[in-house]
């Protein structure tokens, strides 16, 4: 059986959580299977990084164009060092970058690709992938073949492997893209808090009805120790910036409370949260999709409940 080849993306602080994640899922894998894990990276960005992952063997493609992400660039180089490596099982995190390489990489090598993978099962020697389908309303399980497949996988999917390594290293040399050239990058608006390192979120959906709301919410969560994030109602209107956003095309949390607040629970929005230990949600809408997977809810008026509550905890 060929070896996990996991795909290594770049953040700006170094090497991705979502790949660390991969990287802890293939070592048990790797163990379960009898097999050796390996890391691809690209560019010499974070390559003290990549020289310490817990893994059998890194390859670092470098180059002209590896240093930012590039498709063409890195989907060729990748497929070059797919050839040689011959993984059964590949494992990219399913973020912006990873969707796009993945399918680039399913592409050119004409393997089968698991998109939305949450998890993947082992027993007596065969994987199965599980993956959200109609954006987490139902999930597949699909057999790896024996030729094996790509998944990308949703990150928050496994905690991170944090272990320090000394892996083999190997030097790719990558040909630059005549068909692309990165002419800049435009960084995501930066915001004070991570709602992905928070253990509570007061979470605001369209019921806050509009901004002057807002300091309900942030009282709240300063009373619980948590801090605000919201759907995407919200900050579409401008209400709060893109980083507090939990969804779909937003962040992926896992807080120990997640309180939903007027947030109906749409497919979009509960695949960012559905894992946190404890959600209760404040819905006037008994039947709102959003009671389906809360832990505790309640038909009172959130606009209402929030300063009471805020009030009580503070010990008014
Ligand atoms: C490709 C794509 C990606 C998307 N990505 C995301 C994403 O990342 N995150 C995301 O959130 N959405 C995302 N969406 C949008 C998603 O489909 C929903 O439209 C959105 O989540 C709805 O937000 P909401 O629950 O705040 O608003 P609504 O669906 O309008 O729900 C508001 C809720 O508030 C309740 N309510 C109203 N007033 C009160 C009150 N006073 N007290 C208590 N409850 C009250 C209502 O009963 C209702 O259930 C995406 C959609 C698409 C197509």
């Amino acid at each position: 059986m060929g070896p996990i080849l996991i795909v290594v993306e770049n953040g700006a602080a170094g090497i991705t959580e979502a790949t660390k994640e991969c990287v802890n899922k293939a070592k048990s894998l790797a163990a379960q299977l009898g097999t050796t894990t390996v890391a691809v990276g690209f560019g010499k960005q974070h390559v003290s990084d990549l020289r310490r992952l817990a893994v059998t063997k890194v390859v670092i493609a470098s180059g002209g164009t590896m240093d930012l992400y590039n498709p063409d660039a890195y989907e060729k180089v990748l497929a070059e060092i797919f050839g040689n490596v011959k993984p059964y099982l590949t494992l990219i995190a399913n973020t912006t970058m990873g969707l796009d390489l993945g399918a680039g990489l399913a592409g050119r090598t004409q393997t089968p690709l698991i998109a939305y993978g949450i998890d993947i099962e082992e027993q007596d020697g065969r994987l199965t992938a599980i993956s959200q389908v109609f954006a987490g309303k139902l999930l597949a399980r699909v057999p790896i073949p024996e030729d094996g497949a790509i998944v990308t996988v949703i990150p928050g999917s496994w905690p991170a492997d944090n272990e320090a390594g000394d892996p083999e290293i190997e030097e790719w040399t990558a040909q630059d893209s005549e068909a692309m050239r990165v002419l800049r990058v435009v960084e995501p608006e930066q915001s004070d808090i991570d709602i992905t390192k928070a253990d509570i979120l007061v979470s605001v959906g369209r019921g806050i009805e509009g901004p002057d709301n807002l300091p309900l919410a942030e009282d709240l969560a300063e009373a619980l120790g948590g801090v605000v994030s919201c759907s995407r109602p919200v900050v579409d209107a401008g209400w709060l910036p893109k980083a507090r956003q939990v969804g779909k095309s937003g962040q992926t949390v896992k807080p120990k409370l997640y309180l939903a607040c007027g947030i109906s629970g749409a497919p979009e929005h509960l695949q960012g949260m559905r894992d946190a230990d404890l959600i209760i949600a404040i819905n006037t809408d008994e039947s709102a999709s959003i009671m389906d997977i809360a832990h505790f809810g309640t038909t009172a008026d959130m606009l209402e409940l929030m300063p009471a509550l805020a009030e009580r905890l503070k010990g008014g």
